[in-house]
């Protein structure tokens, strides 16, 4: 490096460094000054502060550094030339581009370190927001339900603390293998000890029930260690989460199991089809109340399935290229019924719709099932996932119910290059979060009608937009 790129770069610094300790300095006023009551209602150390701000910071750089690098510029150069430094290099004999290089250097360094961030730590940061502020939006969490079908015990818990061991006001049933309660334990608290793999109840009152449901017996025990329990904090707390309000290396982890699970029971020689399929709700006949995944593998095609590998076949074989591929080329050009979209994923209400607010989960490559994703597409479909799931949340302002899942290609040994990777999305409701739609009378006899137009569908879920409605303030 000569004296020449030396002057340059050390200018730009200067100005560049001022610039992103300004952004950031202002950007930590309005935070501290938004965080600073839960700071202090929590008594948070002040490590445990500093902790904090060093996980926002690579999100919030992220941002900055492209703003501060055009700032930055703009002064160097609105310097240099005002001090006539620019005409006398180039009357000196170093071209403009000789005189731009270091700077332009400096912005693809830039650009590279943005993009770094923007993959490695910046998505992480959501996360730890939103375990530190846990505690404060627990407070008035809902109730959670959680059901062991493997030791016939069932959980109610009223108050769920995020990332911590402790539970408040639990009940736990234990029935027996005909579904009767034997014993049922209330507490005040419950701590799991991670080492001892042992349950604490504190304020504890034990009931005993004999098969005609009668009270047998009653005993109050202060402190009462339980060691037979197989729940985990972790198995208890899982069971909350749904897709609109996980960060994104949470999903990440419930695309892996997909994906495993997909790879795994595909590989069982008899085998030839897995469905990954949630549904939510009630008015879908959820049996659960928690967020949950099913499984299914069967030896057959079911058919769907197998309408849709007829009709991709029957598409490659006249035009030699994929069907679906074209239509999401197709509805992309028009941008009338896609309802978002990211680098991987599109999901547009399709024309063919039954439901008002049916939607298609579409891969933008070309593969045909889960496991032929990329790492980055893995975070891209949780992203997607949450995007549309979001929607439908804010469309009515409620949990909305929906059955989804992913239509993947069969697993008979074949590659199946004919098939694209796709998820269907179908709710049931109609105008509000009560009003459902039916498929009843002409739509059972005749054919089903539509109420609302996919292009309108489309257009509602898209302007409900990208943040959850219990999540603005
Ligand atoms: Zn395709
Ligand atoms: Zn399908």
């Amino acid at each position: 490096m000569n004296l020449f790129d030396r002057y340059i770069t050390r200018n730009f610094l200067q100005a560049y460094l001022y610039c992103i300790i300004g952004f950031i300095s202002i950007w930590f006023i309005f935070d501290i000054s938004d965080s600073i009551s839960t700071f202090l209602d929590q008594h948070v150390g002040f490590g445990r502060v500093l902790e904090y701000y060093g996980t926002q910071i690579p999100q919030i750089l992220v941002i900055l550094l492209p703003v501060s690098l055009l700032l930055a510029l703009l002064f160097v150069l609105g310097r240099m030339s005002r001090a006539n430094e620019i005409v006398s290099m180039l009357t000196a004999g170093i071209g403009l581009i000789r005189v731009l290089t270091p700077l332009f250097l400096l912005a693809v360094l830039t650009t590279a370190i943005c993009f770094a961030l923007n993959y490695s730590l910046a998505p992480h940061a959501e996360m730890a927001r939103k375990l530190f502020f846990a505690d404060k939006s627990a407070t008035g969490a809902e109730g959670q339900i959680f059901r062991n079908r493997r030791d016939s015990r069932t959980w109610f818990i009223q108050r769920l603390r995020h990332n911590s061991d402790v539970f408040d006001n639990i009940e736990v049933l234990q029935q027996d293998s005909s579904d009767h309660i034997t014993m049922a334990f209330l507490a005040a608290r419950a701590e799991f000890q991670p080492g001892e793999n042992a349950w604490t109840l504190s304020q504890a009152k034990v009931v005993h029930y004999d098969p005609a449901g009668n009270i047998t017996s009653e005993q109050i025990e202060p402190s009462l260690v339980v060691r037979h329990w197989s729940e985990t904090p972790y198995r208890l707390r899982s069971a909350n989460m749904r897709a609109e309000f996980m960060s994104l290396p949470e999903l990440r982890g419930v695309v892996d199991a997909w994906v495993e699970q997909y790879i795994a029971l595909g590989k069982i020689p008899w085998i030839n089809h897995v469905e990954i399929f949630e549904n939510r709700g009630e008015m879908m006949g959820a049996s659960n109340p928690h967020p949950h995944c099913q499984i299914w593998a069967n030896a057959s095609l079911p058919n769907l399935p197998a309408r849709e590998l007829a009709s991709f076949r029957e598409y490659q074989e006249q035009k030699h290229s994929c069907l679906l591929c074209d239509y999401l080329k197709l509805e992309l050009q028009l941008n009338l019924r896609v309802v978002c979209q990211n680098e991987a994923f599109a999901v547009v209400v399709p024309f063919w719709a039954v439901w008002p607010f049916e939607s298609l989960v579409l891969s933008k490559r070309h593969i045909a099932s889960l496991d032929q994703l990329s790492e980055q597409e893995r975070d891209l479909l949780g992203d997607i996932l949450r995007r549309i799931t979001v929607r439908y949340d804010n469309l009515f302002e409620t949990a909305f119910p929906y059955s989804m899942g992913f239509h993947q290609k069969p697993t008979d040994g074949s590659a199946h290059e004919e098939w694209h990777l796709h998820a269907h999305y179908f709710p049931p409701l109609l105008r509000s979060a009560t009003i459902q739609k039916f498929m009843v009378g002409y739509e059972l006899l005749g054919s089903p009608q539509r109420d609302v137009t996919p292009e309108s569908a489309a257009n509602r879920l898209r302007e409900t937009g990208d943040i959850h409605y219990l999540d603005r303030s």
